[in-house]
């Protein structure tokens, strides 16, 4: 079905298939942080977090979240629908901690008074600069303003599903990042993948961290930790 790389990023693969609509996924076992500084390996890993963001896509597109998952073909490849990313990285917050405590000096763990939407723009070179609605204008990364308010409202969205999620499973949904992309007809749809790689999990009875952080500090049992955030959203409640 692969046919030819078409983009090889930090943590994903992209193949082109006989269907120009349509792109293999293949989510690889590499970890990264610190904009590639840091780099690691963990054997399993992108078969992990292929499960997971396919099982959390579906959860979003039965609550009417448009995606670009079709289906997924194995342990770590998704077909999915091409699109082209619109280069920012929308990172929602509900509770202070990582680069916004240390940018603003809020206390790590602080809930914060409402949920807060950020844009950052995707460019490695640049180290992923946090930007403004004006800045995303004045760079073209969107058509207009009223795309910039799609986009928070998605967000949001998919923090509302995934918060309420997550807590019936004792994890605390402290931050994400998404991504999204535009399809041939311009309907804009969540791309990327959600997973342990681009969200904070804690446990709400233990307070660990149950994602990347764990790469990121060097807390050990990175796949662990993974397993065990799969295991939670397999759970029937
Ligand atoms: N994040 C991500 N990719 C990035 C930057 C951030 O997936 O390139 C996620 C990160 O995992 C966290 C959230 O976005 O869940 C907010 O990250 P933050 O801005 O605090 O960055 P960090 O402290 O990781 O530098």
């Amino acid at each position: 079905m692969k046919k030819e790389l078409l983009y090889e990023g930090k943590a994903k693969k992209l193949y082109t298939t006989e269907n120009p609509d349509q792109l293999i996924a293949e989510f690889k076992d590499d970890l990264t942080a610190f904009n590639a500084q840091k780099k690691g390996e963990e054997s399993g890993k992108g078969a992990l977090n292929c499960q997971i963001s396919t099982q959390l896509f579906k959860l979003l597109e039965d609550a009417g979240i448009r995606t670009h998952l079709i289906e997924t073909i194995d342990a770590n490849h998704q077909l999915v629908k091409k699109v082209e990313i619109i280069p920012i990285e929308v990172v929602v917050r509900n509770t202070a901690t990582g680069s916004l405590s240390k940018r603003l000096g809020i206390e790590d763990g602080k809930e914060l008074p409402f949920v807060l939407v950020e844009f950052y723009l995707k460019d490695d070179a640049l180290n992923d600069p946090i930007i403004c609605d004006d800045h995303c204008l004045m760079l073209g990364l969107v058509e207009d303003r009223s795309e910039l308010e799609v986009l928070r409202e998605k967000a949001r969205k998919i923090n509302e599903v995934l918060k309420a999620f997550f807590a019936e499973r004792r994890l605390k949904l402290v931050d994400f990042k998404v991504e999204f992309g535009k399809d041939s007809e311009g309907n804009i749809l969540l791309s990327d993948e959600i997973s342990p790689d681009s969200c904070r999990f804690w446990d709400m009875d233990t307070g660990e961290k149950m994602d990347k952080d764990r790469f990121r500090e060097n807390l050990g049992n990175v796949k662990v930790a993974y397993e065990e955030v799969l295991r939670r959203i397999l759970e029937e409640k």
